[in-house]
């Protein structure tokens, strides 16, 4: 349940119903918003009489949360969570374009592609160290080396970068060089290391498991938000499905329906959806039309000698071409940060 507290309620009100909550088992989360403070009462909560706690002082109501998920959800909070990192808000009314290569390859490669990033206007740089192949003789990525440069990147652009860890014992080293940490779609569900990224009070990119629903992906984010971190930003990058002429299927009705029940930021990743070059474009510009938050797209030098993911690597040519049109797109549907 939720408790909504009056607008002019004290800190001792507030104290004194977090105080009954846990005293009765109870957990509580406090939030406090621009206009109203809440506090969430998870775990526990049978004990808890919802009619007597709407009689305390500086309390305005007592809601039930109907959802499974609770911390991430619009009812728990209703205003858009937005994401502060370096000079880019990520969610709100901002469009936020992640953009990079899918691995880290060389220094070279990752300079290229950060300055063209920085060039046109794209706000954050993404780039695997490691990677999460299907095959275990494919290309792994740089790991701690790949790190080092994607630092190196940042340095000279002032771009922030994200990355994905995959094992919790890489977390503080991955935590310690990048400003968000990327859970990728096969990890969507690895809760220890949900739990452990969210830990670090770092941005976490949570991206959908193919194989999920919208509401498994809600509660692996409140994994997440539990530890504290509400930092989350989700990320749509298709589903599998029974057509072939696309690595995945992209779910854009995904992006107004996790905006109607979360108040977390939404991206959409077309280059994974898709996994075709050719199909980026008008998928991003779709992306934004859906209301997303920004989306997430890979970009090569040279995508035909790319270690992973070159076909659906978007050409430096290409990548430029697509933020000359979403710019005016974004002017049009309101959007800031682009
Ligand atoms: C990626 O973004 O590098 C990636 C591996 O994506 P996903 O986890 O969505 O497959
Ligand atoms: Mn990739």
């Amino acid at each position: 349940m939720m408790v909504v507290m009056k607008n002019n309620a004290t800190e001792e009100q507030v104290k004194h119903v977090i105080a009954k909550i846990e005293e009765a088992g109870g957990k509580t989360h406090l939030s406090e918003g621009k206009y109203k403070t809440l506090i969430g009462a998870i775990g526990d909560t049978e004990q808890i009489d919802r009619e007597a706690l709407k009689g305390f002082a500086g309390v305005e109501n007592v809601v039930p949360i109907s959802k499974p998920y609770k911390l991430v959800s619009s009812e728990f909070k209703s205003e858009p969570t937005e994401i502060k990192i370096g000079d880019c808000t990520i969610g709100g009314n901002n469009f936020t374009v992640i953009a990079g290569p899918c691995s880290v390859e060389t220094e070279e490669q990752v300079m290229a592609t950060a300055r063209l990033v920085k060039e046109t206007g794209a706000q954050i740089m993404r780039g695997g160290a490691f990677k999460p192949r299907t095959s275990p003789y494919s290309f792994q990525g740089l790991g701690a080396e790949g790190l080092k440069i994607l630092q190196t990147a940042s340095a000279e652009t002032g771009l922030p970068v994200v990355t994905e860890v995959l094992d919790p014992r890489d977390i503080d080293l991955v935590a310690a060089s990048v400003d968000i940490l990327q859970i990728g779609a096969r990890n969507m569900q690895n809760f220890t290391l949900l739990t452990e990224a969210g830990a670090t009070q770092k941005p976490i990119l949570l991206k959908k498991s193919f194989s999920c629903t919208i509401e498994e992906l809600f509660m692996a984010a409140e994994y997440i938000v539990k530890t504290g971190n509400e930092k989350v930003i989700l990320c749509e990058r298709g589903l599998r499905t029974f057509e072939p002429y696309t690595r995945n299927t992209l779910d854009l009705s995904a992006v107004p329906l996790i905006k109607s029940l979360s108040h977390l930021p939404i991206i959409v990743d077309p280059s994974h959806a898709t996994g075709k070059r050719d199909l980026i474009a008008p998928l991003s510009l779709a992306s934004m039309a859906v209301g997303a938050h920004g989306i997430m797209i890979e970009v090569h030098p040279s995508p035909e000698e790319a270690l992973c993911d070159g076909p659906q690597s978007l050409t430096s040519p290409q990548f430029k071409e697509l933020m000359v049109q979403l710019k005016p797109l974004a002017k049009y549907f309101g959007k800031e940060g682009l």
